[in-house]
Protein backbone atom coordinates (compact mmCIF):
# COMPACT_ATOMS: atom_id res chain seq x y z
CA UNK A 1 0.00 0.00 0.00
CA UNK A 2 1.13 3.57 -0.43
CA UNK A 3 -0.18 7.34 0.31
CA UNK A 4 -0.50 8.15 -3.37
CA UNK A 5 -4.29 9.13 -3.55
CA UNK A 6 -6.24 7.12 -6.04
CA UNK A 7 -9.72 8.76 -6.07
CA UNK A 8 -11.69 10.70 -3.81
CA UNK A 9 -15.15 10.05 -3.20
CA UNK A 10 -17.85 12.67 -2.02
CA UNK A 11 -21.14 12.26 -0.66
CA UNK A 12 -23.82 14.24 -2.49
CA UNK A 13 -24.69 16.32 0.84
CA UNK A 14 -21.00 17.98 0.70
CA UNK A 15 -21.04 18.60 -2.59
CA UNK A 16 -24.13 20.39 -2.62
CA UNK A 17 -22.66 22.73 0.28
CA UNK A 18 -19.85 23.40 -1.87
CA UNK A 19 -21.94 24.52 -5.04
CA UNK A 20 -24.36 26.45 -2.88
CA UNK A 21 -21.81 28.51 -0.70
CA UNK A 22 -19.85 28.97 -4.00
CA UNK A 23 -23.45 30.28 -5.52
CA UNK A 24 -23.37 32.31 -2.49
CA UNK A 25 -21.12 35.50 -3.74
CA UNK A 26 -19.76 35.71 -7.11
CA UNK A 27 -17.46 38.47 -5.39
CA UNK A 28 -15.12 36.38 -3.12
CA UNK A 29 -13.98 33.39 -2.94
CA UNK A 30 -15.63 31.10 -0.53
CA UNK A 31 -13.97 28.04 1.89
CA UNK A 32 -15.09 24.55 3.06
CA UNK A 33 -12.94 22.33 4.92
CA UNK A 34 -13.81 18.70 4.04
CA UNK A 35 -13.46 15.95 6.99
CA UNK A 36 -14.31 12.28 6.08
CA UNK A 37 -11.50 9.04 6.04
CA UNK A 38 -8.62 7.50 3.89
CA UNK A 39 -8.96 3.76 3.65
CA UNK A 40 -7.84 0.92 0.98
CA UNK A 41 -9.55 -0.24 -2.63
CA UNK A 42 -7.77 -3.01 -4.67
CA UNK A 43 -4.49 -2.01 -2.97
CA UNK A 44 -4.78 2.01 -3.52
CA UNK A 45 -4.90 4.83 -0.90
CA UNK A 46 -8.80 6.30 -0.98
CA UNK A 47 -10.51 9.23 0.39
CA UNK A 48 -14.29 9.57 1.79
CA UNK A 49 -15.58 12.84 2.51
CA UNK A 50 -18.50 12.69 4.28
CA UNK A 51 -18.39 15.95 5.91
CA UNK A 52 -18.09 19.39 4.96
CA UNK A 53 -16.76 22.17 7.42
CA UNK A 54 -17.84 25.79 6.43
CA UNK A 55 -14.98 28.01 8.29
CA UNK A 56 -14.33 31.84 9.03
CA UNK A 57 -12.52 33.52 6.09
CA UNK A 58 -8.93 35.12 7.07
CA UNK A 59 -9.07 37.64 3.69
CA UNK A 60 -11.93 37.73 1.74
CA UNK A 61 -11.10 38.49 -2.17
CA UNK A 62 -12.36 37.64 -5.68
CA UNK A 63 -8.69 35.84 -6.11
CA UNK A 64 -7.88 34.52 -3.04
CA UNK A 65 -8.53 32.83 -0.11
CA UNK A 66 -6.85 31.82 3.06
CA UNK A 67 -7.10 28.78 5.37
CA UNK A 68 -6.44 30.10 9.05
CA UNK A 69 -4.27 28.17 11.09
CA UNK A 70 -7.23 28.41 14.38
CA UNK A 71 -9.89 27.67 11.69
CA UNK A 72 -8.20 24.79 11.18
CA UNK A 73 -7.60 23.68 14.22
CA UNK A 74 -11.54 24.36 15.20
CA UNK A 75 -12.46 22.18 11.97
CA UNK A 76 -10.15 19.47 13.16
CA UNK A 77 -11.73 19.42 16.83
CA UNK A 78 -15.06 19.03 15.21
CA UNK A 79 -14.10 16.20 13.14
CA UNK A 80 -12.62 14.53 15.47
CA UNK A 81 -15.82 15.32 17.65
CA UNK A 82 -18.00 13.31 14.70
CA UNK A 83 -14.99 10.25 14.45
CA UNK A 84 -13.65 11.67 12.03
CA UNK A 85 -10.56 13.55 10.11
CA UNK A 86 -9.46 16.75 8.21
CA UNK A 87 -8.64 14.75 4.24
CA UNK A 88 -9.26 17.99 2.49
CA UNK A 89 -10.27 21.80 1.84
CA UNK A 90 -12.45 23.04 -1.12
CA UNK A 91 -12.79 26.51 -2.37
CA UNK A 92 -14.52 28.31 -5.15
CA UNK A 93 -12.92 30.52 -8.29
CA UNK A 94 -16.05 33.11 -9.00
CA UNK A 95 -15.44 34.07 -12.66
CA UNK A 96 -12.11 32.22 -13.22
CA UNK A 97 -11.54 28.76 -14.56
CA UNK A 98 -11.42 25.88 -12.30
CA UNK A 99 -7.07 25.70 -12.46
CA UNK A 100 -5.15 26.04 -9.17
CA UNK A 101 -3.50 29.40 -9.26
CA UNK A 102 0.36 29.02 -7.90
CA UNK A 103 -1.24 30.40 -4.44
CA UNK A 104 -3.21 27.24 -4.25
CA UNK A 105 -0.48 25.03 -5.27
CA UNK A 106 1.54 26.11 -2.88
CA UNK A 107 -0.99 26.58 -0.04
CA UNK A 108 -1.99 22.48 -1.19
CA UNK A 109 1.44 21.65 -1.61
CA UNK A 110 2.28 23.06 2.65
CA UNK A 111 -1.06 20.80 3.30
CA UNK A 112 0.51 17.91 2.00
CA UNK A 113 3.57 18.24 4.24
CA UNK A 114 1.09 17.12 7.03
CA UNK A 115 -0.70 14.35 5.20
CA UNK A 116 0.80 13.45 1.68
CA UNK A 117 -2.59 12.01 1.09
CA UNK A 118 -4.53 15.45 1.57
CA UNK A 119 -5.90 17.07 -1.51
CA UNK A 120 -7.85 20.61 -2.59
CA UNK A 121 -11.34 20.81 -4.89
CA UNK A 122 -12.11 24.01 -6.96
CA UNK A 123 -15.69 24.69 -7.86
CA UNK A 124 -15.43 27.66 -10.96
CA UNK A 125 -18.66 29.31 -10.61
CA UNK A 126 -20.28 32.73 -12.65
CA UNK A 127 -17.57 31.81 -14.91
CA UNK A 128 -19.23 32.26 -18.94
CA UNK A 129 -16.16 31.96 -20.62
CA UNK A 130 -17.69 29.45 -23.24
CA UNK A 131 -20.85 31.79 -23.74
CA UNK A 132 -22.88 30.01 -20.81
CA UNK A 133 -22.39 29.71 -16.90
CA UNK A 134 -21.53 26.58 -16.03
CA UNK A 135 -19.93 24.66 -12.81
CA UNK A 136 -16.51 23.02 -13.42
CA UNK A 137 -15.14 21.48 -9.98
CA UNK A 138 -11.40 19.50 -10.48
CA UNK A 139 -10.05 17.80 -7.78
CA UNK A 140 -6.03 18.11 -7.43
CA UNK A 141 -2.99 17.30 -5.42
CA UNK A 142 0.82 19.39 -6.07
CA UNK A 143 3.64 17.75 -7.04
CA UNK A 144 6.70 19.18 -7.23
CA UNK A 145 9.20 18.96 -10.68
CA UNK A 146 12.11 20.49 -11.92
CA UNK A 147 10.03 23.31 -13.37
CA UNK A 148 8.34 24.14 -10.10
CA UNK A 149 5.12 23.00 -8.56
CA UNK A 150 2.45 21.69 -10.82
CA UNK A 151 -0.73 20.00 -10.66
CA UNK A 152 -2.09 16.19 -10.38
CA UNK A 153 -5.01 15.74 -11.39
CA UNK A 154 -6.94 12.95 -8.65
CA UNK A 155 -10.44 11.54 -9.71
CA UNK A 156 -13.77 12.62 -8.00
CA UNK A 157 -16.56 10.45 -7.90
CA UNK A 158 -19.62 11.87 -6.00
CA UNK A 159 -21.81 8.84 -4.39
CA UNK A 160 -23.71 8.43 -1.16
CA UNK A 161 -21.96 7.15 1.92
CA UNK A 162 -24.60 4.98 2.77
CA UNK A 163 -26.04 3.58 -0.79
CA UNK A 164 -30.17 3.00 -0.08
CA UNK A 165 -30.35 5.22 3.17
CA UNK A 166 -31.08 8.68 3.60
CA UNK A 167 -28.66 11.08 5.02
CA UNK A 168 -30.58 12.86 7.91
CA UNK A 169 -27.37 15.43 8.44
CA UNK A 170 -27.72 16.84 4.79
CA UNK A 171 -29.51 19.79 6.02
CA UNK A 172 -27.96 20.47 8.46
CA UNK A 173 -24.99 20.77 6.19
CA UNK A 174 -25.91 23.21 4.58
CA UNK A 175 -27.74 25.37 6.95
CA UNK A 176 -24.00 25.96 8.22
CA UNK A 177 -23.74 28.34 5.14
CA UNK A 178 -26.10 31.44 6.09
CA UNK A 179 -25.10 31.26 9.61
CA UNK A 180 -21.32 31.60 8.64
CA UNK A 181 -21.83 34.78 6.63
CA UNK A 182 -24.21 36.29 9.45
CA UNK A 183 -21.24 35.53 11.68
CA UNK A 184 -18.59 37.12 9.35
CA UNK A 185 -20.72 40.17 8.89
CA UNK A 186 -21.13 40.56 12.81
CA UNK A 187 -17.62 40.15 13.51
CA UNK A 188 -16.85 42.63 10.89
CA UNK A 189 -19.19 45.05 12.19
CA UNK A 190 -17.96 44.95 15.86
CA UNK A 191 -14.52 45.37 14.32
CA UNK A 192 -15.89 48.37 12.81
CA UNK A 193 -17.10 49.66 16.06
CA UNK A 194 -13.82 50.17 17.34
CA UNK A 195 -13.50 53.14 15.04
CA UNK A 196 -16.51 55.62 15.61
CA UNK A 197 -18.81 54.57 18.01
CA UNK A 198 -20.95 58.04 18.08
CA UNK A 199 -22.34 60.56 15.62
CA UNK A 200 -23.41 60.44 11.96
CA UNK A 201 -20.40 57.82 11.20
CA UNK A 202 -21.38 55.17 13.96
CA UNK A 203 -25.36 55.52 12.01
CA UNK A 204 -23.25 55.30 8.96
CA UNK A 205 -21.76 52.15 9.87
CA UNK A 206 -25.39 50.77 11.97
CA UNK A 207 -27.34 51.55 8.27
CA UNK A 208 -24.48 49.34 6.34
CA UNK A 209 -24.28 46.69 8.67
CA UNK A 210 -28.33 46.52 8.37
CA UNK A 211 -28.26 46.56 4.66
CA UNK A 212 -26.03 43.92 4.47
CA UNK A 213 -28.24 41.47 6.66
CA UNK A 214 -31.17 42.65 4.31
CA UNK A 215 -29.32 41.55 1.56
CA UNK A 216 -28.69 38.28 2.82
CA UNK A 217 -31.69 37.49 3.73
CA UNK A 218 -33.09 38.94 0.37
CA UNK A 219 -30.83 37.21 -1.55
CA UNK A 220 -29.74 33.90 0.09
CA UNK A 221 -31.79 32.62 2.78
CA UNK A 222 -35.20 33.42 1.09
CA UNK A 223 -34.13 31.51 -2.14
CA UNK A 224 -32.59 28.62 -0.46
CA UNK A 225 -36.24 28.29 1.79
CA UNK A 226 -37.94 28.38 -1.45
CA UNK A 227 -35.19 26.11 -2.91
CA UNK A 228 -36.04 23.90 -0.01
CA UNK A 229 -39.59 24.17 -0.07
CA UNK A 230 -39.44 22.88 -3.76
CA UNK A 231 -37.25 20.47 -2.76
CA UNK A 232 -39.48 18.87 0.03
CA UNK A 233 -42.59 18.95 -2.60
CA UNK A 234 -40.66 17.04 -5.07
CA UNK A 235 -39.29 13.88 -3.12
CA UNK A 236 -43.00 13.68 -1.19
CA UNK A 237 -44.18 13.46 -5.22
CA UNK A 238 -41.69 10.75 -5.78
CA UNK A 239 -42.15 8.80 -2.43
CA UNK A 240 -46.06 8.96 -3.40
CA UNK A 241 -45.30 7.69 -6.82
CA UNK A 242 -42.83 4.99 -5.08
CA UNK A 243 -45.45 4.24 -2.73
CA UNK A 244 -48.30 3.98 -5.61
CA UNK A 245 -45.53 1.64 -7.66
CA UNK A 246 -44.84 -0.62 -4.65
CA UNK A 247 -48.53 -1.23 -4.22
CA UNK A 248 -49.43 -1.87 -7.71
CA UNK A 249 -46.34 -4.53 -7.61
CA UNK A 250 -47.49 -6.04 -4.43
CA UNK A 251 -51.08 -6.95 -5.91
CA UNK A 252 -50.11 -8.72 -8.92
ZN1 LIG B 1 -7.83 29.36 -5.91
Amino acid sequence: MDDHLAIVYMTPEVQTTCLTYGLCTEKEETLVLLAGYFGYENFQTIAHVTRSIVTTRKDKSKDRVEVDPEQMSLAMTEADSAGLNLVGWAHSHPHITVNPSHVDLRTQFNMQTLDPRFFGIIVSCFNNDAGTQRFQVTCFQTIETEHGQIERVVPLLIRPANPGLLVTDGLTQVQAIPRQLFKEEAEGFDNRQCGPTTGLAAHLCAGIHTHTLSNLVDKMTGPMLTHLKIRYDTNMKQIEMLDKRRGTRSSI
